[in-house]
C-alpha cells in the first residue's frame, strides 16, 4: 500500500490522487475513493530505547503527537516453533486478545492527535473491542455499531470498556451504514479498521516483529486468514518497506486463507455459513488491494472447509495453543498438502484467542470482526 519512493507521509486518494493530512478525520475522498497511506523509506525501523510496546517501531509509524500515543503494551507477541520449517506467530496475545490492537492503538492515537472526543466504529467482535479499549485508554467516547444477533459476550466486552453499543436492525452492512451516518455528523471521528489506512499502518508492525525475531530476516512464506484483508495489507506494507529499505532481499509469499463457504478473494460466490466468522466478508471494500498484495508477493488465496478448520483448531489446542476458528483457518491451510504453504521458513499468524469464540459457532457471510 505504500509506494516507498515517497519522501514524506501522506494520505492519498487511490482514485483521484487528492492528498489529506495524516491522521485527519477524513476517511473517504469526496470522489468516493479509498485513502492509502504513503510512507517514506526508513532504514532503521526500531527505536532501541523506545517503549516496550508497538511504539518500539515508532520510526516507521505515522508521525502522531507523542502525547497522543496511548498504549496498553500491545505488540511484541511470541514467535514459537511449530513444526519443521514452521513457526506460529501468537498474535492473539494482545491486550484485547486479537491482532486488532495493533491497528487500534495507532488509529486511536491519530484520533486523539486530531482532538477527537468521540469515535465511532462498526464491527461485531475483535475490531470493536480493540477500538473500545483504546478509546477508553485515551479518554475518548466510543460508539460501536454491531449487527443484530451479535453474541452477548462480545457486547459485554465492548460495554465493559465503556463503549456505547448500537445494535443495527439488520446485518453487518446495516451496522456499517449506521456507523458511516454517525461519522458524517460533526464531531465524530470514524475509527474504521477498513477505511482508515492508519489501521493497517499499525498492523504492519507484525511484519517488523517477525523480521526482528528471525534475526532480521524475512521468512519465505507467511500464512494469514483473510476477510477484509487487513493482515494481508499489513504484511504487504511491512515487508514491502523492509525490501525498499534494503533490509530484506525479497518479500515473503502471502498465503491468504478464506473459509470455503465465503471466499470472494478466490472468486467464489458465498455458499453458506462458516465457523470462521471473522473472515466471513462477502464484499471486502479493499478486496482489489488485497489481491494485488497477494499477487505482488507471489502468493495465493487458499480456501479451507469448516471441518478442516475445526480439526486444525483442535490440533492447535492439543499443542497448547487455543485460538478462535478464524485463526485456526491459517493452520488448516498449512496442514493441507494441496496448499503451497510449506517451505523451509513459514510463519503462520494466529490472530484471535480461543476465548473469543469458545463454542464452534458460526454466522452468516457478511459478518465481520
Ligand atoms: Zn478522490
Amino acid at each position: 500500500m505504500s509506494p516507498p519512493s515517497r519522501v514524506s507521509w501522506e494520505e492519498v486518494c487511490g482514485d483521484c490522487g487528492q492528498s489529506f493530512a495524516v491522521g485527519s478525520a477524513v476517511w473517504r475522498c469526496e470522489c468516493g475513493g479509498l485513502l492509502d497511506l504513503h510512507a517514506p523509506v526508513i532504514t532503521e525501523p526500531v527505536d532501541p530505547t523506545g517503549p516496550w510496546s508497538l511504539w518500539r517501531y515508532a520510526p516507521v509509524l505515522p508521525p502522531l503527537p507523542e502525547a497522543a500515543r496511548v498504549s496498553l503494551g500491545e505488540g511484541l507477541t511470541p514467535l514459537v516453533p511449530a513444526a519443521e520449517g514452521c513457526w506460529w506467530k501468537l498474535d492473539f496475545l494482545q491486550p484485547t486478545l486479537s491482532f486488532k490492537d495493533r491497528g487500534a492503538v495507532v488509529l486511536i492515537a491519530a484520533a486523539a492527535g486530531a482532538g477527537a472526543e468521540r469515535v465511532v466504529a462498526d464491527s461485531s467482535g475483535n475490531a470493536g473491542t480493540a477500538i473500545a479499549a483504546y478509546a477508553a485508554r485515551a479518554g475518548i467516547t466510543a460508539e460501536v455499531w454491531v449487527p443484530a444477533g451479535t453474541s452477548a459476550g462480545k457486547l459485554a466486552a465492548m460495554s465493559a470498556h465503556g463503549a456505547i453499543v448500537r445494535v443495527a436492525e439488520g446485518d453487518r452492512a446495516a451496522a456499517a451504514a449506521g456507523a458511516a451516518r454517525r461519522a458524517d455528523e460533526p464531531g465524530w471521528y470514524y475509527a474504521s479498521h477498513v477505511y482508515q489506512p492508519l489501521f493497517v499502518a499499525g498492523v504492519k508492525t507484525v511484519a517488523y516483529e517477525i523480521w526482528e525475531q528471525r534475526g532480521r530476516s524475512a521468512p519465505e512464506v507467511v500464512v494469514v486468514p483473510a476477510g477484509n484483508g487487513t493482515l494481508v495489507l499489513g504484511i504487504d506494507a511491512g515487508f514491502g518497506e523492509l525490501v525498499a529499505a534494503g533490509l530484506v532481499a525479497r518479500r515473503p509469499r502471502i498465503v491468504a486463507v478464506q473459509a470455503a463457504a465465503c471466499a470472494p478473494l478466490a472468486g467464489l460466490e458465498p455458499t453458506g455459513t462458516t465457523v470462521a466468522e471473522g473472515i466471513a466478508i462477502a464484499q471486502p471494500p479493499r478486496g482489489h488491494q488485497v489481491l494485488a498484495a497477494i499477487e505482488r508477493s507471489g502468493g495465493v488465496v487458499a480456501t479451507v472447509e469448516d471441518p478442516a478448520i475445526l480439526d486444525a483448531r483442535a490440533d492447535l489446542a492439543r499443542s497448547g495453543v487455543w485460538v478462535e476458528p478464524t485463526a485456526a483457518a491459517a493452520w488448516a491451510a498449512w496442514r493441507d498438502p494441496t496448499v503451497p504453504a510449506r517451505s523451509t521458513a513459514t510463519v503462520v499468524v494466529l490472530c484471535g484467542a480461543g476465548l473469543k469464540s469458545p463454542g464452534t459457532g458460526g454466522n452468516l457471510p457478511g459478518a465481520d470482526r
